[in-house]
């Protein structure tokens, strides 16, 4: 039986894909990313666009040189500013991270974590190396569980490279945003944040219009820097 630990450029992670595109959501919109798309996810969201990517199994096992031979291949042909580390949700695959992101940052590229914002424990391991958080804030209404506490938590955790995103749909509802304009004020109230409201990919719809705008203006009363951006990247019809 070997008992051989597999060291760093021999790690692995399930990867669904590695490309270059624009990116289509957040305070970086329209910015030259290329993005590692990570397979596996912890939670079952109502809106999710990347369904693919949800089951432990998805994507093909690469390891950390893969990936970094992946992302060499595509800066040989285009400028791109920062490296986009998305799924699925990456942080379950924290010892990748934590071996990829510093050579991430020593060919230049910025790193933006994309997350559900329910991992604190592995995002201290990594929010060094990282110059952008986006996380999540998942309501019950959307994933049936009750991730308030950790999503405190991993704001904390994040200082001032996060921003929150609430992807808005039917079934949110005001409770949720009182919540997380609460949690936003209560931890770094000038954490930008983000009203999303959902593309339609699988069941879930987006809230009419006038509700949007009169959430915004509740919201924007209460924090100095509420904006609202849709996914950009689904406008395009662009990956
Ligand atoms: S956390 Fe992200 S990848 Fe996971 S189910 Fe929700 S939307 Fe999909």
């Amino acid at each position: 039986m070997s008992t051989a630990v597999k060291t760093a450029p021999q790690l692995e992670a399930p990867i669904l894909d590695v490309f270059g595109s624009l990116q289509g959501e957040g305070v970086c919109v329209g910015d030259p990313q290329i993005f590692v798309r990570f397979g596996g996810c912890n939670l079952v969201c109502d809106y999710c666009d990347t369904p693919e990517s949800i089951p432990a199994g998805s994507g093909t096992r690469r390891s950390v040189s893969d990936v970094l031979h992946l992302i060499d291949e595509l800066r040989a042909s285009r400028f791109y500013r920062a490296v986009s580390l998305t799924g699925g949700e990456p942080l379950l695959h924290v010892r990748f991270l934590a071996e990829l992101i510093p050579d991430i940052r020593r060919r230049g590229l910025g790193v933006y974590l994309e997350t559900n914002g329910s991992l604190p424990q592995a995002l201290e391991k990594v929010v060094k190396g990282c110059d952008w958080v986006s996380m999540d804030f998942k309501p019950v209404s959307a994933v049936g569980r009750d991730l308030w506490e950790a999503h405190r938590w991993f704001l904390r955790t994040c200082g001032s490279k996060a921003f929150v995103k609430l992807v808005l749909t039917e079934s949110t509802t005001s409770d949720d945003l009182k919540r997380t304009v609460k949690l936003i004020a209560d931890v770094r109230p000038e954490t930008p944040l983000i009203l999303q409201p959902a593309t339609q990919v699988g069941p879930a719809r987006s809230l009419p219009a006038a509700q949007l705008a009169s959430w915004w203006a509740w919201a924007g009363s209460r924090l100095p820097d509420v904006r609202v951006i849709p996914q950009v990247h689904r406008l395009w019809d662009i990956p």
